[in-house]
């Protein structure tokens, strides 16, 4: 295809504003995708994303539109908008010469909003703004076209207004599509650059790349070299998604498709690296290229111990298709053979869990999610802590944290509130914006204290109202302790956290109060401690009993006794001991769970 007749663009948007339905709006007014075949968030391919109606994977599509007698082809690439896949999100966005911007007119703009505008700002695209919902009572068109004005400028009365659910207003935005949009621009003759912006694992086909192809082209049976580590693969199939995969002759200068290489794992044809040709190589890669960092770990076990190699073997598959997860084998006292995995956030951490509940029919228990912390001994060693058990034992000389710049949106009314939650979790105010009845907050936070029940504690306060966004920014000296808790002089591994100072107290109370309500008396009493260090700063005990089970049954029928005796026997198997106290398994998991 001819450059000049190419669109490369994307939707950007808040989660829930409406992307994927209009996307799917997008396929059947262009005739991508057959009525009959049609269904709700067609590009949302996995089970999960469908159930949560949240996009994980980005996707890319060809669709064709005619404006005045030519026929284009349409590159549409849709991204997730959660704040845990903004890496994937930066890819999909430089794959693009244009963007979307979509906002509910009924909403409003919200903290993703604006990240992904700055996103795709930074990219240089053509921005077009579009509100969307116009079909909703509560739709405020004025006040939101007013809104989106006074952030990118332009005249309120150019906003299209289209309705993803009924399709109003869909053919007038791909129209537009085509006259605002630049068309790609790259040299035809020059070697070979495609850059990679998804790469994702189909059992049957193997790794599927899809590329936008900046300079050169690639052609089937080519070999092709990776530029980020060189390796060499052969182009078994070039095609584009329409949304089906079509082979193709190839793909020249600004166009979108996907390669197939036969590889089986997506950690060799690594989102953000260029692809070139062994035979005429490029000289230098296109830019942008960073490894994805785990920011959250948390520890994974099986429930039934028997299930360590089906777990293992789940995280094997899953890594096949999912380059940002990170995983290590990991014992503990309480919870057995697991693993320790590393997450971009607490979202990716929580489909992770759910997908191997759900597709590997796992039970599992995580352990509370930490972040990485750099700890520096008073000898000068430097330890990078990402479970607390591997915190060094010696003296500290210093802590630093990871540090994150949050984004809140939210109407004004809620300033109070949500101040007063950020400084109790150590951030601190960084700038404060209005736009119309809403305020933007910006605060320096530590990571660790939203990858717990931040989210959370925003909503309640706000009523649902506050959206949140947040990226990283770098390391800060911290004054943290760790907290261990020991069971009659014994640790539990899977409850030490490391917290601030000012916190220690308070996890430590938590900690052992709820595992006095959840472990049962025992033949001895069995004092349970928060200490740091040698330091105990909480107690609890839980008093002794003697209490023959079968006493009560003296004289009864012995078949009661026979069952009483087999229940007891089956509480055993899951029970564990730490030092000389049996602790049922679900006290643990009660007690990691946290209520
Ligand atoms: P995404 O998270 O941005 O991909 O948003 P979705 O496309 O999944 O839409 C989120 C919710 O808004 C779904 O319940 C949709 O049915 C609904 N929705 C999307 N577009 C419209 C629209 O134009 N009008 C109305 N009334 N609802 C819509
Ligand atoms: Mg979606």
């Amino acid at each position: 295809t001819d450059p000049a007749r190419i669109r490369n663009f994307c939707i950007i948007a808040h989660i829930d504003h409406g992307k994927s339905t209009l996307a799917d709006r997008m396929l059947q007014v262009t005739g991508t995708v057959p009525e009959r075949e049609m269904r709700a968030q067609y590009l949302d391919r996995m089970d999960i994303e469908r159930e949560r109606g949240i996009t994980i994977k980005s996707q890319a599509v060809r669709m064709h539109w005619d404006v005045d007698g030519a026929a284009y082809a349409l590159n549409m690439i849709d991204t997730p908008g959660h704040v845990d896949f903004s890496y994937e999100v930066s890819r999909s966005l430089a794959a693009c010469e244009g963007a979307i911007l979509l906002v509910d007119a009924a909403q409003g703009i919200e903290a993703q909003t604006l990240a992904n505008l700055y996103l795709a700002m930074e990219n240089d695209l053509e921005i077009i703004p579009v509100l969307n919902k116009i079909d909703l009572p509560a739709a405020d068109p004025e006040r939101v076209a007013g809104e989106i004005a006074d952030l990118i400028g332009g005249d309120p009365d150019d906003i299209l207004k289209v309705s993803g659910k009924t399709g109003m207003g869909v053919e007038e935005l791909l129209d537009r599509v085509v006259e605002r949009i630049p068309h790609p621009v790259g040299e035809a003759d020059a070697p070979a650059r495609a850059m990679i912006f998804d790469s994702v694992y189909d059992p049957y086909r193997g790794v599927v790349t899809y590329v936008r192809m900046v300079d050169g082209k690639l052609t089937p049976r080519e070999k092709i070299q990776m530029m980020s580590t060189g390796a060499e693969h052969e182009a078994l199939e070039i095609g584009v998604s329409s949304p089906e995969p079509v082979p193709t002759k190839g793909l020249a200068v600004g166009e979108v498709g996907y390669l197939i290489t036969g590889v089986k794992d997506v950690r060799q044809s690594k989102v953000g690296d260029t692809v070139t040709t062994k035979l005429k190589p490029a000289s230098e890669a296109l830019p942008g290229y960073t490894d994805p960092k785990p920011m959250v770990f948390s520890g994974l076990y099986p429930i039934d111990g028997s299930d360590y190699p089906v777990l293992r073997e789940a995280l094997d598959k899953l890594k096949l298709s999912d380059a940002a997860l990170q995983y290590e084998p990991e014992t503990s006292v309480a919870l057995g053979f697991g693993f320790r995995c590393g997450f971009l956030g607490l979202l990716h951490l929580e489909i992770i869990s759910e997908r191997l509940r759900r597709e590997f029919d796992l039970d599992l228990i995580a352990t509370a999610p930490s972040v990485v912390y750099q700890v520096t001994a008073e000898d000068g060693t430097e330890v990078t802590v990402t479970n607390p058990s591997e915190y060094p034992d010696g003296k500290i000389a210093s802590v630093r944290e990871p540090m994150v710049r949050v984004a809140i949106l939210a109407p004004k009314d809620y300033v109070g509130t949500i101040m007063e939650l950020c400084q109790s979790r150590r951030g601190s105010l960084m700038g404060m914006e209005y736009l119309g009845e809403r305020v933007e907050l910006r605060y320096g936070m530590p990571l660790g204290e939203i990858v717990f029940d931040f989210f959370d504690h925003l909503k309640s306060r706000t009523q649902g109202y506050a959206s949140l966004d947040y990226e990283p920014m770098g390391e800060q000296e911290a004054d943290l302790v760790k907290v261990d808790i020991l069971l009659q002089g014994d640790k539990v591994d899977a409850f030490s956290a490391i917290v601030h100072r000012d916190n220690a107290y308070h996890y430590g109370t938590m900690m052992a109060e709820r595992l006095r309500k959840l472990i049962p008396r025992q033949q001895f009493e069995v004092p349970i401690q928060a200490a740091i260090g040698a330091r105990v700063i909480a107690r609890e005990t839980i008093r002794a009993i003697r209490k023959d089970v079968l006493a009560k049954c003296y004289g009864g029928d012995i078949s009661r006794k026979r069952k009483l005796l087999e229940k007891q026997k089956e509480g055993k198997k899951r029970m564990k001991m730490v030092g000389r106290v049996e602790v049922p398994q679900e006290a643990f998991i009660a007690a990691l769970s946290g209520d």
